[in-house]
């Protein structure tokens, strides 16, 4: 087999509407991880919805040629510098003060820089993330689809959740597995997990590399609780950064990213199936990487040029951060919560009988 072709199929029309879509980018090539291919992408045509995708895609047989240089999650160590240590406590403090998280073990100078942290400092949405969205819910079974190293499960673990972890990368997996998490290899649907197990599913930057999102969608709230929480985390293509940089904006990541979403098209979609009470949130949180990795595939800057544009993402960040509190323009990444209705049809009936 040829493996520097990714073949691909024809995707006419939108995932979420069944618009047609109108061509905005010809060509586009992965210069970040050197997948083969040149793609084109379209957005859809119902000004409703807004959703990009790419047309053709990579065939399912092939997707995996998209991914052969992608880079693997570390194992998340942390540095053991002076600095760090403050950081470290700043931390324990901004969360043992806002979420009551290992309250025991955060000092009174811990909580000091706590409070700091979270009057000054937009970094702090690092810090309220996967906390804030399960703030209000009591502790139960957590799902994470596309967990990674495992950072965020060993938080909600410790914070009392029961957790369990998905992920495709096999190394991730085995550095999430070595911290003691409970982490399989593979996807949501070749689980078969029954009806109703978990209370809350997060997967963060996730649902932009499936073919099917309305399926993993449906399966989501298959297996949540009646009343349970869904939070999937993606770019948002509205973004200020996508108009500046347009083309070489990190967040199209072609070929990897099939679909695309602004905050009705992802309304939309889960909406249609079955979702109920839904809230899209704005994030900076990963204003800084997208900005320093646009700004290098559009000047074609080499990783000898990353430190001083890496002090500009820094900056471009608190410039995201304030334009997001001003709603002025909208930040790279959207948060959405939605959950599985109380009562009534399953999310699955729900979505075949579209
Ligand atoms: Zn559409």
């Amino acid at each position: 087999m040829d493996t520097e072709v990714v073949r691909s199929d024809i995707q006419r029309s939108c995932h979420v509407c069944g618009s047609a879509g109108q061509v905005v980018y010809s060509g586009l090539e992965d210069r970040l991880f050197k997948a083969p291919g040149a793609w084109d992408a379209k957005r859809c045509l119902n000004r409703d919805c807004g959703l990009i995708w790419l047309d053709p895609a990579p065939c399912p047989a092939d997707i995996h040629k998209a991914y052969a240089n992608y880079y693997t999650h570390g194992d998340g160590a942390a540095s053991s510098s002076f600095l760090q240590a403050i950081k470290e406590k700043a931390k324990r403090g901004y969360r043992a003060g806002k979420f009551a998280f290992e309250a025991d073990k955060a000092t009174a100078p811990d909580r000091l820089l706590g409070f700091l942290i979270g009057l000054l400092w937009p970094g702090r949405e690092y810090l309220d993330y996967g906390f804030a969205q399960l703030a209000d819910l009591e502790k139960g079974r957590l799902l994470e689809i596309g967990c990674g190293n495992g950072h965020l499960l060993a938080l909600m673990s410790r914070w009392g959740w029961a957790c369990v972890g998905l992920d495709f990368d096999d190394t991730a997996v085995g550095n999430a597995r070595q911290k003691g998490l409970k982490v399989v290899l593979g996807d949501l649907e070749s689980q078969r997990y029954p009806e109703g197990q978990f209370d809350v599913i997060f997967s963060s930057h996730v649902i932009e590399h499936v073919a099917d999102p309305k399926a993993i969608v449906a399966e989501c709230l298959r297996v949540l609780k009646p009343g349970g929480r869904c939070i999937v985390v993606t770019p948002n293509v509205l973004a200020w950064s996508h108009r500046l940089f347009g083309r070489h904006w990190r967040g199209l990541e072609p070929p990897r990213h099939l679909h695309l979403f602004a905050p009705q098209s992802l309304r939309n979609l889960v909406a249609s199936c079955g979702a109920e009470d839904i809230r899209i949130a704005a994030s900076a949180r990963i204003a800084s990487r997208i900005f320093c990795d646009s700004l290098g595939s559009c000047l074609d800057l080499g990783a000898r040029h990353r430190p001083w544009y890496a002090m500009l993402g820094e900056a471009m960040h608190v410039v995201e951060w304030g334009l997001m509190i001003t709603t002025l323009a909208s930040p790279n990444e959207m948060i959405c919560v939605f959950h599985r209705p109380l009562l009534g049809a399953s999310a699955s009936t729900a979505a075949s009988n579209e």
